[in-house]
């Protein structure tokens, strides 16, 4: 434990993390590799929360593209990543992890309702928090929800794991040759280059409660322990 930088992290596991290659649903060997790397940090002693996205599954915007009503839309959206989160969960049990799942809207059949108490105490007994349905309001994201709740349970940072992209670039490095990598960055740069690391809310709420983040690539097996002992790969962003 003593080698390790960050001893509560909240990791923010987007929708296309789970997806792989194939881009939607749920890939089952994607989310066990996962799980399993999330097994090595756990048994490390690290405290770990997870918020899971729903880009795999249904995106609010697209739907209010396609003429829903925004809230309405954002709404299946939020149910989408409660779908990634009981796979998620279900990988993570399976390889000897114990896990809770709390929801931000009520379905107390298949998890608990979002406490943060109740989800401080888990994560101090070694359990692995996912926390689903993001802030459980339309108009809002996962990547907020990460830091919304790395600010209530008072995590040391935000682990965003990136689906094959190895951090923070100057443009986008699949379709610009010129792209430079960013070793570091303020949350503030984020917001005034916008980088498109994660949404405005999200980065002027990890800003006002000076909470880093660190953007790495998940697809590299071994990352989220390198990360957690505070190896310099990805790009570090702070307050
Ligand atoms: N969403 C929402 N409120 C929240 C979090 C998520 O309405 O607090 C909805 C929104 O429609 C979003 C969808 O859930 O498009 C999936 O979340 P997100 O796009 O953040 O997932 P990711 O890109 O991380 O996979």
């Amino acid at each position: 434990m003593s080698d390790v930088k960050y001893r509560r992290v909240m990791l923010k596991l987007s929708g296309e993390a789970l997806a792989g290659e194939q881009g939607f649903g749920i890939n089952p060997p994607v989310i066990r590799k996962v799980a399993e790397e999330l097994k090595e940090i756990q048994e490390m002693g690290v405290e770990v929360a997870i918020v899971v996205g729903g880009g795999n599954m249904w995106r609010g915007e697209a739907g209010a593209a396609m003429g829903m009503e925004r809230a309405q839309a954002d709404y299946i959206g939020m149910l989408g990543t409660v779908m990634n989160a009981l796979a998620l969960q279900d990988n993570l049990e399976s390889v000897g992890v114990p896990t809770r799942v709390q929801t931000a809207i009520e379905m107390r059949q298949i998890a608990e309702p979002y406490i943060r108490r109740k989800a401080v105490r888990h994560l101090e007994k070694g359990r692995v928090v996912i926390f689903a349905a993001g802030t459980g309001s339309p108009y809002f994201s996962t990547d907020t929800t990460s830091a919304l709740r790395a600010a209530e349970i008072n995590a040391d940072v935000i682990l965003m794991a990136k689906n094959g992209v190895d951090g923070v670039y100057s443009a986008d490095p699949q379709k610009d040759d010129s792209a430079t990598k960013f070793e570091e960055l303020t949350h503030l740069d984020i917001i005034n280059k916008n980088l498109q690391v994660m949404d405005t809310t999200a980065s002027t709420l990890s800003m006002d409660n000076d909470i880093p983040l660190v953007v790495f690539n998940l697809n590299e097996p071994g990352n989220i322990k390198k990360v957690v002992l505070g190896e310099a790969i990805g790009t570090t962003v702070r307050g």
